[in-house]
């Protein structure tokens, strides 16, 4: 397997006191090989690969690990970067407007379990979906999602399977608009093969509807072909998401690192298995652990990391104690809690403290970090280190400095002296760190 192979090399690197390039090299042929036999795309892999070696030769080795293990970081990072580093979730209309969502995909794909996975997530947030049986054509495939629906607790429009898809999926969405329905799910027809037939049947449903979001569900199983299958429908029909199904199973991880590189378009759920709650969040950086599969070494690696905060978080934690938290600190580890996965990761970590720092979480609001970059970038480096300086003409001259109202300075100041004083009571807390989050 992929795990085995880039394991077999990375033991091969490990323990060498420096990586020259054509350590880098080596490495780096044997990966190309374990992800063309994971099935991943040929254009693909030779991207990759180049980034990784742009990256890995001459790059500074990290404190705390050796060289093959940075390679492997590297390779990590590259990976998460390929499958689109964030996770995506799929865009609603706000309030009570009807959200149109298109299944596609080929027959036997998971279309309609998935149309029922997705329903119950939408009911969880609060939503009123309702799906549309459009496949006319497989026997029972109306039954099939009307027994998911049940299961659910979630209705099903159908008319039979004697209308077209089109007329059924319009008869569909009067009915959520009559019947105060917020999400319609069309679970359309699949085929064996990429078909003209089903192609035009899609389109003609996006043709005479409007579709917020079609979403397609490929089989993980299939690895390379999911690949394909994804370009096709994103030429023909146009797709803004994709499902990847049956990743339970014994499947390589190809498909899930192509996808978005191939159709741009980002994977937002995967199936897990036949259950209905068997539907997870994409999470790029899991999924790049599970490609990778070394426990240890990525753990080796998050530790290095960690240990490289966990200095300035001491640094910081001295200066509270001694009260000579600045300006400057602020910034500082401002910067830490956006490389530590952002501001909600950071509360959550401290134990306790989710409430009253939620008082303080405007002060640590990344959309308005650049304003309080501006305010404290327009003080002397004077004021930055001793807070308690700042007097009422001092912010008026650095409320000018910052091009911001006055006021605006005021509140920062005061949120900033709240968030000094809170922080003197909390001993340690600044030694706690993410393991979520592996990249920086
Ligand atoms: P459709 O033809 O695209 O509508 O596919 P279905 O929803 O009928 O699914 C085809 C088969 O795949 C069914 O037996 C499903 O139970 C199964 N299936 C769907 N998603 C998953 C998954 O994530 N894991 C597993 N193990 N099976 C799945
Ligand atoms: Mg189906």
């Amino acid at each position: 397997s992929l795990t085995d192979k880039l394991q077999n090399v990375f033991r091969n690197l490990r323990g060498k006191g420096r990586l020259t390039e054509s350590d880098v090299k080596t490495a780096m042929k044997e990966v190309k090989m374990a992800l063309l036999e994971a099935d991943v795309n040929f254009k693909v892999v030779k991207q990759f690969i180049k980034a990784v070696q742009e990256r890995a030769i001459g790059a500074d080795v990290m404190n705390g690990l050796n060289p093959g293990q940075m390679v492997i970081k590297i390779v990590n990072d590259e990976l998460i970067k390929l499958m689109g580093s964030e996770t995506t979730e799929i865009a609603l209309r706000p309030g009570n407007e009807v959200t149109v969502i298109m299944m596609v995909g080929l027959q036997g794909a998971g279309k309609t379990t998935t149309t029922a996975k997705i329903a119950g997530k939408l009911k969880e947030k609060g939503r009123k979906p309702l799906l549309a049986a459009c496949d006319v054509y497989r026997p029972a495939a109306i039954t099939q999602l009307q027994l998911n629906g049940e299961k659910q607790g979630v209705e099903v429009f159908s008319m039979g399977d004697k209308q077209k898809p089109v007329d059924i999926a319009k008869a569909a969405i009067e009915h959520a608009k009559k019947n105060n329905f917020n999400v319609v799910i069309l679970d359309t027809a699949g085929r064996l093969h990429i078909d003209e037939d089903m192609m035009q049947e899609l389109t003609d449903i996006k043709d005479a509807i409007q579709v917020d979001q079609t979403i397609l569900v490929v089989d993980a199983m299939t690895g390379q072909d999911a690949v394909n299958v994804s370009e096709s429908f994103h030429e023909k029909v146009g797709i803004d998401g994709v499902v990847l199904t049956k990743l339970d199973g014994d499947t390589r991880g190809g498909a899930a690192l192509s996808i978005k590189a191939i159709s741009g378009k980002p994977i937002l759920y995967v199936g897990m298995g036949e259950k209905l709650s068997d539907l997870e969040q994409f999470y790029p950086d899991r999924m790049a652990s599970r490609i990778l599969g070394m426990g240890d070494v990525m753990s080796l690696i998050e530790k290095a990391e960690s240990s490289i905060d966990q200095e300035k978080a001491k640094e910081m934690e001295q200066k509270f104690k001694k009260a000579q938290f600045g300006f400057d600190d602020y910034l500082e580890s401002m910067n830490q809690m956006k490389k530590m996965g952002g501001i909600g990761n950071v509360l959550s970590m401290f134990p306790g403290m989710s409430g009253k720092m939620q008082d303080i979480e405007g002060a640590i609001d990344e959309k308005d970090l650049a304003r309080k970059e501006a305010i404290i970038y327009s003080m002397t480096p004077k004021e930055r280190t001793n807070p308690d300086l700042i007097n009422p003409s001092r912010k008026a001259r650095i409320a000018k400095g910052a091009g911001l109202p006055i006021i605006e300075v005021n509140r920062f100041i005061k949120q900033f002296d709240q968030a000094r004083k809170m922080m003197k009571q909390v001993p340690g807390m600044m030694g706690k760190k993410s393991r979520k989050h592996g990249g920086f």
